[in-house]
């Protein structure tokens, strides 16, 4: 079983994102599992079909300890198993804790047994900087290899360069690695080449580069991934791309982070180019 991490800037698309690249996953016969690690609880509503499903934070709350699979996971589009680890009450508490909390339960109670079979499991992150709560699901292995979703815009690079920095920290001690960088395009001026160069000097590649496109909303109000809403839509066949490459990654490294300087100095000279 893969275990993969998604990571990277707060409103960069990493729910979308991870939605629609298992929904590419699972189309190809995989079993993936989806554990929403963001107070939020909206990693898993396109998969579901909209429903809202209650945290494993909630349940454990309310049942106390006598919370079954059932009540903690459902399954979603094409044999998906998701699960929301939900969030403390606002201001009390760490979420990050929660989160391992979470994780804990769904480890007792069998989630990922061998005889289910699991191809992959995807944990989506809130957080920008992987500090204290976020950093949870890497520095206990929950997850092995970690996807930054980036853009080019400077505060998503920035987001992705502290992300590494991060995985530097954890990854000496333990087994995650950098699988590469998802550029989910917002159509700034040689985003693509910028991206690319980025991932290079981080020491990976940039997996995918994923079009702007308004179907991608569309289809959440429809309650929908792109590939359910309209499985022949071009950026529908982004998304199944991007699942191909994921699931034929065999580039697994320990990121080399930019010196904010050298990250500025790369803004400016894509930026200024265009
Ligand atoms: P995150 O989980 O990183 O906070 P979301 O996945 O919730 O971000 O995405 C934020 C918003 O951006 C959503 O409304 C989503 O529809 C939109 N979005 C994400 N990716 C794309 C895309 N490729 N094209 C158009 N809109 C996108
Ligand atoms: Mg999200």
């Amino acid at each position: 079983m893969r275990k993969i991490a998604i990571y990277g800037k707060g409103g960069i698309g990493k729910s979308t994102t991870t939605q629609n690249t298992v929904a590419g996953l699972a189309e190809m016969g995989n079993k993936v599992m989806v554990v929403g690690c963001d107070p939020k609880a909206d990693s898993t509503r396109l998969l579901l079909g909209g429903l809202v499903q209650r945290t494993v934070l909630d349940t454990l709350r309310e049942e106390g300890e006598d919370v079954t699979l059932d009540d903690v996971q459902k399954d979603g589009f094409c044999n998906t198993v998701c699960t929301e680890s939900g969030g403390p009450e606002p201001g009390v508490g760490c979420a990050g804790r929660g989160i391992i909390t979470s994780i804990n339960l769904l480890e007792q109670l069998g989630a990922y047994a061998e005889s289910r079979e699991l191809d992959y499991v995807f944990y989506d992150v809130l957080g920008d900087v992987v500090c204290g709560g976020f950093a949870m699901p890497i520095r206990e292995g929950k997850a092995e290899e970690i996807y930054i979703v980036v853009s080019g815009e400077m505060m998503a690079m920035y987001a992705a360069n502290n992300i590494c920095k991060g995985i530097v920290k954890f990854a000496e001690a333990g087994t995650v690695r950098l699988g590469g960088l998802i550029c989910n395009s917002r159509n700034v001026d040689n985003e693509k080449e910028m991206i690319e160069e980025l991932a290079k000097r981080l020491g990976t590649k940039m997996i995918h580069f994923v079009p702007r496109d308004n179907v991608v909303q569309r289809a959440e109000i429809n309650r929908k991934t792109v590939i359910e809403f309209e499985p022949a839509n071009d950026q529908a066949n982004e998304y199944r791309t991007l699942a191909k490459k994921i699931s034929e990654n065999d580039l697994h490294i320990i990121p080399t982070p930019l010196a904010i300087e050298e990250l500025e100095q790369l803004l400016m000279d894509y930026g200024l180019a265009g």
